[in-house]
């Protein structure tokens, strides 16, 4: 059965990077710190809202090393993620608190796409009643094709139509609402099929590499000939240390 989720096509935009981070999990030399910190202001969101308790804005721990992309800083890094948790608990955390709601639910649709049986998945920040909601840490201006996505996910998985998608940009306090429509029905079995199409042209060509603006988190770039990503930085947290990755070529098999 092929396992389908909302932000597989972007996964597939470069095979080679997909396969090796979603199939292979290959290591890399360490997380991204916009990765390592995205993840840790959802998780804290999540625990509080689980909780009913505020969320916890105290200093963030990072691991050892940690990537950083040219232009970007770590304290700027750091100073955006406690911008957007004390926006989470100035902003919503209140009026969230007494609401029935699901946090991080994993919502799954079995369906048969042209004769195929496939999986459907995703994991919602906030469901929200009929209303599935979306933390971003960066900018929401390009969710719409994501909350979609989402908005069919879980039509399929539970029968009925949501309300809306919400996207939130946690440091900005702008959001992105996609309200939910009929034709999002025949929209979102089109994406599947070219999901499906995406992931198989992928397999079939496990090392094709399309360069562009994948590979500006692309974990591999400095190891790759055909890499368009900007220099990168390994960064000691405890020491301070900063290391220059340099390009490798021909590097990729
Ligand atoms: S650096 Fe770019 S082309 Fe190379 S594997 Fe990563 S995403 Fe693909």
């Amino acid at each position: 059965m092929t396992t389908l989720y909302p932000t597989l096509e972007a996964d597939l935009a470069c095979p080679s990077r997909y396969v090796r981070t979603q199939l292979h999990k290959e290591p890399s030399l360490a997380p991204f710190a916009s990765t390592a910190l995205g993840k840790e202001v959802h998780g804290r969101i999540a625990t509080s809202l689980r909780l009913g308790l505020p969320v916890n804005q105290g200093a963030f721990r990072l691991p050892r090393r940690v990537m950083l992309s040219e232009g970007e800083k770590l304290d700027d890094l750091l100073n955006r993620a406690q911008r957007g948790l004390a926006r989470f608990e100035a902003d919503y955390r209140p009026n969230l608190e007494g609401e029935a709601h699901r946090v991080e639910a994993f919502v799954e649709w079995k369906l048969e796409l042209d004769g195929k049986p496939v999986r459907f998945v995703g994991k919602l920040d906030l469901l929200l009643g009929q209303e599935i909601w979306d933390w971003k840490t960066g900018n929401p201006g390009g969710s719409r094709e994501q909350l979609r996505l989402y908005l069919f996910l879980a039509y399929g998985a539970t029968g009925n139509p949501p309300r809306l998608a919400r996207a939130v940009g946690l440091e900005s306090g702008e959001e992105v609402v996609e309200p939910w429509s009929e034709e999002i029905i025949p929209w979102g079995y089109a994406r599947l099929r070219r999901m499906q199409e995406s992931l198989c042209t992928a397999l079939a060509n496990p090392k094709a590499l399309n360069p562009g603006r994948a590979c500006r988190y692309c974990p591999y770039a400095h190891a790759c000939s055909a890499s368009q990503a900007p220099g990168r930085y390994l960064l000691d947290t405890r020491t301070g240390e900063v290391t220059e990755l340099a390009a490798q070529s021909l590097v990729t098999e």
